[in-house]
């Protein structure tokens, strides 16, 4: 049958001349490249893991129709999963697929601004929201109940595969992408007699939301969806749960989470149980 792909790319010299090295040996295939008013079968994203979240947020509205597929330009990220040289591989995975994926989880973000108007959004990373001048005043509801006050500079909600990202420089765990929950961490929170947050990052399931309640006089907030950042956005409320929609990657091949997370953050070393080298997981299934 036959395959469309749409091909995103950021603007860095050497993913260009990737992309074009990569439409020529598309249009020698019985491949379609389809530009963003057709429905894509896969989406290839070269660049970054900031790169496939500008491709994600600009072709959301595929999302439960479209595979992603990411080649690195830099370093091995946590999306993207070919290099430069795999062209070939990647061309002939998709030819041959018969519709193998793995997903992720999205988190729905439902925003009440204080004029009562509403702004919904997935996030693949996370959501944050933070205060420009002085401490943030936020009520946090679990379900529909009240947990704590929290006050600090600003809080924030990931995904399992965002967990890696902003959660992680906050202290948050890693989280492996096949659990379905979402993590909140805190950035800064004042802890003293008088004021007191868990301080602990929390992990909640599915069924399950936070809903921040912004209580302070301030409307001047900043907001920041992955890449995306909102600047003097005047929210009051805002919801984050798991969303129903979920981010489907091609699996041509199989690559260990925590293969990726050591390659990223610990890099290489031996472990002395059976001498095995790192990385070996990804000969697991
Ligand atoms: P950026 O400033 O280039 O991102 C910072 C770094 O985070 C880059 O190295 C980026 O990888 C990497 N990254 C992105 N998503 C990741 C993930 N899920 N797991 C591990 N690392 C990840 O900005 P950007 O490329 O537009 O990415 C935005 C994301 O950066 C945000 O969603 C947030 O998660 C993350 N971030 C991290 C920090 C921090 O660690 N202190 C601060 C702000 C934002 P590439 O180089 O491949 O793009
Ligand atoms: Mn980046």
């Amino acid at each position: 049958m036959e395959k469309n792909v749409l091909i995103y790319s950021n603007n860095n010299p050497q993913s260009l001349k990737l992309k074009e090295e990569l439409i020529t040996k598309i249009k020698a295939t019985d491949i379609r490249i389809v530009d963003e008013n057709e429905a894509p079968d896969f989406i290839i994203s070269i660049g970054g893991d900031g790169t496939l979240l500008s491709a994600f947020h600009e072709f959301k509205h595929y999302v439960n129709s479209t595979r992603f597929i990411g080649i690195h330009t830099g370093h091995l990220g946590f999306y993207t999963d070919w290099q430069n040289f795999e062209l070939d591989e990647v061309i002939e995975g998709i030819r041959q697929s018969k519709g193998e994926s793995v997903s992720y989880p999205l988190l729905k973000v439902e925003m009440t601004l204080t004029d009562n108007s509403t702004k919904n959004d997935l996030a693949l990373n996370e959501f944050s929201v933070r205060s420009f001048k002085g401490t943030m005043v936020c009520e946090v509801y679990i379900k529909e109940h009240f947990f704590e006050t929290f006050r600090g500079d600003g809080i924030c909600i990931s995904t399992p595969t965002g967990s890696t990202g902003l959660n992680k420089a906050l202290g948050g765990a890693v989280i492996h992408p096949r659990l379905d929950a979402i993590q909140l961490t805190e950035m800064a929170s004042v802890n003293n007699r008088v004021y007191r947050t868990l301080s602990s990052s929390m992990i909640i399931p599915r069924d399950e939301w936070f809903v921040l309640h912004l209580t302070d006089e301030e409307d001047d907030r900043s907001i920041s969806i992955d890449n995306m950042s909102f600047n003097h956005m005047p929210v009051k409320m805002i919801r984050l749960q798991l969303a129903a929609e979920r981010i489907r990657f091609a699996s041509f091949r199989h690559m260990h989470f925590w293969d990726r997370v050591e390659n990223s953050f610990i890099g290489r070393k031996q472990g002395r149980l059976q001498g095995q080298p790192s990385g070996s997981m990804k000969y697991l299934k």
